[in-house]
C-alpha cells in the first residue's frame, strides 16, 4: 500500500517544515490520475501523524482533475484514465494534469 509512505513522507515534511511548531492544517493536491486514494491517504495521514507536530491536524485534499493534450489537433480534453481518445480519432494524447501529488498549503500554529 503506497499510500502509507505517501502519507509518511507528507507528515515529515511537513513536521520538518513547522520548525517546532504545530501543524493545524495541511493542503494536499491529489491528481485523479495518480492512482492515490484519498481515503486511504486520509486514514494513513492519522496514523502518520501520531506524536508528531502533525498530530491532529486538519488534512484537505484537493482533488484534481485529469487533463490532456491531443498531439493531433491541439484540443485539450478531460480524463480519468491516463489514457483516452480525442473527438478528432487520435489517440495520441500527452498528460498536462491529474498525476501530480503536492503540499499545496500548510498552516501552523
Ligand atoms: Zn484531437
Amino acid at each position: 500500500m503506497h499510500e502509507l509512505s505517501i502519507a509518511n513522507s507528507v507528515v515529515e515534511i511537513c513536521a520538518e517544515q513547522a520548525n517546532g511548531a504545530r501543524v493545524r492544517r495541511v493542503t494536499l493536491e491529489i491528481g485523479r490520475l495518480s492512482a492515490v486514494m484519498p481515503d486511504a491517504i486520509r486514514f494513513c495521514f492519522d496514523v502518520c501523524a501520531k506524536d508528531t507536530a502533525v498530530e491532529g491536524a486538519t488534512l484537505e485534499i484537493i482533488e484534481i482533475p485529469g487533463q490532456a493534450r491531443c498531439l493531433a489537433c491541439g484540443e485539450t480534453l478531460d480524463i480519468d484514465v491516463p489514457f483516452g481518445q480525442c473527438e478528432c480519432g487520435s489517440e495520441n494524447l500527452e498528460l498536462i494534469s491529474g498525476q501530480q501529488l503536492k503540499i499545496r498549503q500548510m498552516e501552523v500554529v
